[in-house]
């Protein structure tokens, strides 16, 4: 059994609809059950930043799949998303990424293990320290600490707390 973070990000339609359902599907995942979930954070774009704004999430989850297959899991929600997209004509996009997985350090084409913007995001810092601040994001530092770091934390604003309940 693994402890792994979840980066939840959605910036276009009904943005918490599509966080919830995410956390609805990992729940519903067999070798993932979450056990926190941060507050969403109302975040600016970061890069392109001729977008909408995002909102952002941590969930912690327990996990028996290997990161691989977590990672596969992950992609199957995000498509599963597009899918529904179609089908109601609305615009929508979801995001996750594997944050953390254990004190794991993975460097493949396709899963980078801590997730590069795992320690220098604030959209990624603030939710993950509100929920896990001594995970180790980075060679021996912290997500409280990379978040103390950071010249600011503007452009990543609360936005909702106890958005969602998990039966534990
Ligand atoms: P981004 O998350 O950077 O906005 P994508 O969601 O399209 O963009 O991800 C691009 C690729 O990043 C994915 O296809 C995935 O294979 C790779 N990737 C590498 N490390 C990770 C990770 N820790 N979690 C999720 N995806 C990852
Ligand atoms: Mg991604």
């Amino acid at each position: 059994m693994a402890v792994a973070y979840i980066g939840l990000g959605s910036n276009i339609g009904d943005r918490e609809a599509h966080l919830k359902s995410a956390v609805d599907q990992l729940v519903r995942t067999k070798g993932i059950t979450p056990r926190r979930v941060s507050s969403i954070y109302e975040t600016a774009p970061v890069g392109y930043t001729d977008q909408p704004d995002f909102l952002n999430a941590v969930v912690e989850i327990e996990t028996t799949l290997e990161p691989t297959e977590l990672l596969a899991e992950t992609k199957v929600i995000e498509v599963d998303q597009k899918r529904r997209r179609l089908e109601h004509w609305g615009p929508r996009t979801l995001d996750l990424d594997i944050l953390l997985y254990d004190q794991l350090e993975v460097n493949l084409p396709r899963l980078k293990l801590p997730h590069p913007e795992a320690s220098s995001r604030a959209f990624v810092l603030v939710p993950l320290a509100e929920i896990a601040a001594d995970s180790s994001v980075l060679s021996g530092k912290t997500a409280g600490e990379c978040l103390a770091d950071l010249e600011d934390t503007a452009g990543v604003d609360l936005y909702k707390r106890n958005w969602v309940k998990l039966d534990l």
